[in-house]
């Protein structure tokens, strides 16, 4: 290039940007501040590729990133990678995105639009970068909240901020899980302070029999959608409550209770304090049911109103969701602990002990009962679901003792199947394989069943290969966790030299990761060893495994199991087939459902509620292999992956496990091993690419988080802010 090409070159991106170099840094913070970003693939690619490295040691977080440029030091590197037409791209696509109103808002929205659905969780999981979640139900609201800015549902969101989040995991020498909780670096998150009505930073009080709790409102932004989260650790506070919102799930039961109602109670507060009132409430899980009891002090002293009409008029605009038919679940609250911390709020509702009591009792008048969350939640609000279709009918049964006159069919608990955030869980390479085929303007978000045909145009071959290049990518990173992991624990270099070659993108590659609850039986499958080595060490046909998951820190019989699959790694038959990826969290989860040829479930039915993680391996190409429990029970259809058993329990739990045992591995090796390898004169298993095809096809616009939002603002919200009135789906 000569001097003058040069010179013309340098002088346009100049004029094509016009900026200092302070504001090309602002704009790229700007993209950093708002967590749109993390469902943008072309925006992470820009983030990451200003330093590959430091990207992965900042756990993908890009505003410790920015932070380690200087605005000058930025702008070379954005001048060396030719950058800033991007930058640029992303920006405006950002901003589009906040001032355009999505067609789907524009046509369904209605009454919603001047009174905000309030949506309370105890946890989000938005991004591995804010740990503010701990699994499930964590990730499941943060994929609510990105739909509802995607769909453009007016909709604020309301948690607790934690400095420590959820604890790291890692195993130590025995295959034991270490609990660590490290300091969040407040600094690098995406946090905001919003302002009162009167211009002024937003701290809320709660009232107990033993002192205040305060707590400030932090405020983090989610595409449309603004996350208001309560935090303890103020001056004001006790030492013992300035740690009330470290941790997620940490203490005793007093923290718990304490938690919700600093989120429940304060949260509700918090809002008014905002400014902001809102048309519907809706619970998401009963955590928060404490949330009622404040709007209906609210409307006993802003209106006038008796107890009695405020609670049914609080009912009417009040949405609450169940998540799990385990008993352990649900929290409940002795009478002592309810009048320490709702004694000053009951005093103001005007009614007695006992009667706030009933409110949480499935037997109103039994004295020993305590007080349970989901109760209160189910009487406070005309719309309960459950979060599918079989998970309906189990908490139908579960509670029916709440309505002892009724009939199942009458018990007023319907469901909204959860989804998952497609753009979130999607790769950018499958992605961009569709749009390639489908046109540009074929949408991820799209809940219309036909735009998922198209995946039938698509060859077969470059699915194939699309896939096959996913798993090579899920195989580098778990050799890269190994690797890490052996160093940690001190492990001899030759170890660790091995780690490097673990597994083989060549053979069928099964996933399993979820919290180690001991419903969710991890160890099944070990439980014929000889079995498993003949299906793993097949010399024509060989199968290899990737775990990962925590244990709640008090559970010993989870952290078995754990202990029992990560030792594998010693048995010579499974050191190179069956491994252990530690720390399970969005990243790790996002890796595996990306990577994995086949997705493994296999709870004790009925007791997974959903499940979502099997969503996100079908928005990928993987084939889930489940218990026909949770969402799978609705989803299976015989094309369109693989079912272990069929669908039955026995009323001993051992008959149950054994009996699934065996239809795991009978479905493993007549059907999931053999259509995996049967493969035609290019190498193309044709069976089972069309089984992939079949699952994005069928499961890919239902299973989507847009779908069930959609479905709770047509079946819930605009009922319950008291426009059209509509059923929920049929059970
Ligand atoms: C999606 C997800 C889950 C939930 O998956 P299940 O199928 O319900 O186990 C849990 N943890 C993380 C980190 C996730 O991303």
């Amino acid at each position: 290039m000569n001097q003058l090409d040069r010179t013309v070159l340098l002088s346009s991106t100049y004029i094509k940007t016009g900026m200092t170099p302070q504001g090309l840094y602002d704009k790229c913070m700007s993209l950093a501040n708002n967590l749109w970003w993390s469902w943008h693939p072309e925006v992470i690619n820009m983030f990451r590729s200003l330093d590959p490295i430091r990207w992965r040691h900042l756990g993908h977080n890009p505003i410790a990133l920015l932070q380690e440029f200087t605005p000058e030091r930025l702008e070379n590197r954005i001048n060396e990678l030719v950058l800033h037409t991007r930058i640029d791209q992303s920006y405006r696509r950002m901003r589009e995105y906040f001032h355009t109103r999505p067609d789907w808002a524009k046509k369904y929205i209605g009454v919603l639009g001047s009174k905000p659905v309030a949506y309370f969780s105890l946890e989000f999981g938005v991004h591995e970068s804010v740990p503010i979640y701990s699994g499930g139900l964590g990730v499941l609201s943060g994929d609510h909240i990105k739909s509802a800015s995607g769909l453009g549902v007016p909709l604020v969101a309301v948690g607790l901020f934690y400095d420590q989040g959820y604890f790291k995991q890692h195993l130590d020498e025995s295959g034991w899980q270490q609990e660590e909780y490290l300091d969040t670096m407040v600094e690098y998150l995406p946090l905001k302070t919003p302002l009162g009505k009167d211009g002024k930073t937003i701290t809320v009080c709660v009232e107990t029999r033993s002192g205040k709790i305060f707590a400030r409102v932090r405020q983090m932004n989610v595409g449309r959608v603004n996350l208001y989260l309560l935090d303890t650790d103020l001056d004001e506070n006790s030492p013992e409550d300035r740690q009330l919102t470290s941790r997620l799930y940490g203490g005793n039961v007093r923290t718990r209770i304490r938690q919700e109602l600093v989120s429940g109670v304060g949260g509700v507060r918090a809002l008014k304090a905002l400014g902001i009132t809102p048309g519907v409430y809706h619970l998401n899980e009963g955590h928060n049911a404490f949330a009622t009891l404040e709007v209906i002090r609210e409307k006993m002293h802003e209106d006038g109103m008796s107890f009695h009409d405020a609670f049914r008029q609080v009912a009417q605009c009040t949405v609450f969701t169940t998540h799990t038919p385990v008993p352990a679940g649900h929290d409940r609250f002795d009478a002592g602990l309810m009048e320490e911390h709702l004694g000053p709020l009951r005093d103001s509702l005007g009614i007695a002990a006992e009667q706030l009591m009933e409110l949480g009792r499935v037997e109103p008048y039994n004295p020993h009962e305590p007080f349970c969350m989901t109760v209160l939640g189910l009487k406070l609000s005309r719309y309960a679901n459950a979060v599918s279709s079989l998970h309906g009918h189990v908490s139908r049964l579960m509670w029916a003792n709440l309505w002892p006159h009724r009939t199942e069919e009458e018990i007023p608990i319907g469901h909204i199947t959860n989804g998952v955030h497609v753009p979130s869980w999607m790769s950018w390479q499958m992605k961009t394989l569709f749009e390639r085929y489908l046109g540009v303007n074929w949408s991820q978000e799209s809940i219309d069943p036909e735009s998922w045909q198209g995946v039938y145009r698509i060859d077969p071959g470059e699915l194939w290969e699309t896939h096959n290049a996913l798993k090579t990518m899920l195989i580098s990173f778990a050799r890269r966790r190994l690797s890490r992991q052996c160093r940690r624990r001190g492990e001899p270099d030759e170890v660790i030299e091995q780690t490097r070659n673990l597994l083989d993108p060549q053979i069928l590659t099964i996933g399993f990761a979820r919290r180690f609850a001991t419903y969710k039986r991890a160890t099944i499958i070990l439980r014929d060893i000889d079995r498993l080595d003949k299906i793993c060490n097949n010399p024509e046909r060989p199968v290899q495994f990737i775990f990962a998951g925590k244990a709640h820190p008090a559970d010993n019989p989870g952290k078995e199991f754990i202990r029992a699959i990560a030792n594998l790694r010693h048995d010579p038959r499974f050191s190179n087939r069956i491994l252990f990826i530690e720390d399970y969290d969005i990243n790790v989860c996002r890796h595996m459902v990306q990577g994995v040829d086949v997705w493994l479930n296999n709870p004790r039915r009925p007791l997974e509620a959903s499940g979502t993680s099997g969503m996100k391996a079908v928005l990928n190409g993987g084939l889930n292999l489940s218990i026909l429990d949770g969402w799978w029970a609705e989803a299976y259809d015989g094309t369109n992956g693989f079912a272990i058993g069929r669908g039955t329990q026995h009323i001993d739990e051992s008959i149950t496990d054994e009996r699934d045992c065996q239809y795991l591995y009978e479905v493993l090796e007549n059907e999931v091993v053999p259509l995996y390898y049967e493969v035609d004169e290019h190498g193309l298993p044709n069976a089972w690419i069309k089984r992939m095809m079949n699952s994005f096809s069928t499961l890919g616009w239902r299973f989507s988080a847009h779908r069930m939002v959609a479905d709770y603002v047509i079946n819930t919200y605009l009922p319950a802010a008291g426009g059209v009135s509509c059923k929920m789906p049929a059970h």
